[in-house]
């Protein structure tokens, strides 16, 4: 019996490479539900070649458009947030793929736990604004959620086989960006062309933009937190430039583990698509030999969006979703060169100072944090503008 997959995002980076990986395993896996945002002709592109059931794009023109470009296909057409959540619950689904960027792939993920389908996370905003509530509702309903991103599937794999009461550290690895080795005066002048240029990933814009701030190592540490049930204090961030240490857990006899491999997505895709077997593929294979393979600890003072996230997690409550939004609003200013490269994490540090902590949030709380969040930081990007 194939598995049936649905794709939130499937026009993005990681929805594109989950594609990829499914069009190599005919005879595995199947796909019912694709969605997007904007993207009419990569959407179209797809459903002509995979023929889901069902396709979404958020945008209601483009959705549109991509209804007339579709005419004689059987394939059903929806749009903006409620054709979204419709994939997300597409009957007769085993996994959904959660390749959405940022907070909007919170609701969606959500509705796809409650009607019991198991989640191949790559949306890791979602566990940051919402871990408890999303983590909880997933344990009520016996629903799995499966790592994407590198580093947690490479801690979910050192896991497996080994008791989590065993589980000492977790050592989350981190490329270090573009400009690790840049002086803090290098910083005040990046484009955006420049913050877009990953040393070892292709990948979208926004978290392309968190991997050079280190906010997106911030936002693993409490996608692992959530993922893996382990305090912040336990988790450490290790600056590894190559990018082929995946991640690695310390047991509490001292014994480490570590999961390696060429930094490709599409491995860590394969394996939460195929899970738990494992599946014999044609991508290249890792060549240790002639590979260097360094560490260094992450410069909290140059990158301090890191250790804004660590005190989110910390403090807990709303905090982590006000971060959350205010790094999303910022990102986008960045991109839109209203901003300066170094006056993100300014624009997270204010919009944080200014929350008023909600412990123990429920999700209309957290949406409400989320809003707040979102105009305090464009309120605090306009003064930087002006
Ligand atoms: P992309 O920007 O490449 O793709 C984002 C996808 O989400 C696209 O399909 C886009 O549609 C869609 N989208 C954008 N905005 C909305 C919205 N408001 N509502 C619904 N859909 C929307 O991102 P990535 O694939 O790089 O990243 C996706 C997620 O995976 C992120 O959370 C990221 O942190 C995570 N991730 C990504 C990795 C990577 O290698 N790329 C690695 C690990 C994690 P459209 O194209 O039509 O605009
Ligand atoms: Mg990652």
């Amino acid at each position: 019996m194939k598995k049936q997959i649905s794709i939130l995002g499937s026009t993005g980076s990681i929805g594109r490479q989950t594609l990829d990986v499914i069009r190599s395993f005919p005879d595995r896996f199947r796909v019912r539900a694709l969605t997007g945002h904007k993207n009419v002709a990569q959407l179209a592109q797809q459903v002509k070649e995979f023929k889901p059931e069902l396709a979404v794009l958020t945008d209601t023109k483009s959705a549109r458009e991509l209804s007339q470009l579709l005419a004689g296909y059987s394939t059903r057409v929806l749009s903006g947030e409620e054709g979204l959540l419709a994939a997300a619950v597409c009957p007769g689904t085993d996994l959904l793929v959660t390749a959405v960027v940022g907070f909007a792939g919170l609701k969606p993920t959500l509705s796809a736990i409650d009607a019991g389908i198991d989640i191949a996370l790559a949306n890791k905003e979602t566990l940051v604004a919402a871990g408890s509530i999303v983590t909880a509702k997933a344990a009520e309903k016996g629903v799995s959620i499966i790592p994407i991103d590198s580093e947690h599937s490479a801690i979910f794999q050192c896991l497996e086989g080994n008791n989590p009461k065993y589980l000492r550290r977790i050592l989350l690895t981190a490329s270090g960006g573009p400009f690790r080795n840049s002086s803090p005066e290098e910083l005040i002048g990046v484009t955006p062309q420049e913050a877009l240029r990953h040393p070892n990933w292709d990948m979208g814009a926004k978290i392309t933009i968190d991997s050079a701030s280190m906010m997106n190592k911030g936002l693993e540490v409490l996608e692992a937190h959530w993922l893996f049930n382990i305090p912040l204090s336990a988790i450490d961030v290790l600056v590894h430039p190559q990018s082929i240490v995946h991640s690695l857990v310390e047991f509490t006899d001292g014994s480490v583990l570590a999961q390696l491999g060429p930094p490709d997505m599409r491995l860590p895709i394969l394996y939460a698509l195929s899970y738990p077997e494992r599946l014999p593929n044609s991508l290249a294979k890792l060549d240790l030999f002639g590979q260097e393979l360094s560490f260094f600890p992450p410069d909290q003072v140059k990158f301090p969006c890191l250790a804004y996230a660590y005190e989110a997690g910390e403090v807990g409550g709303t905090l982590p979703a006000v971060v959350n939004a205010a790094n999303e609003v910022a990102v986008a200013a960045f991109l839109r060169e209203e901003i300066g490269f170094l006056t993100i994490p300014r624009v997270i540090r204010a919009t944080m100072d200014l929350h008023q902590v909600l412990e123990s949030p429920n999700l209309d709380d957290i949406f409400v944090a989320d809003t707040w969040a979102r105009q305090e930081a464009e309120g605090i990007i306009k003064a930087f503008m002006s």
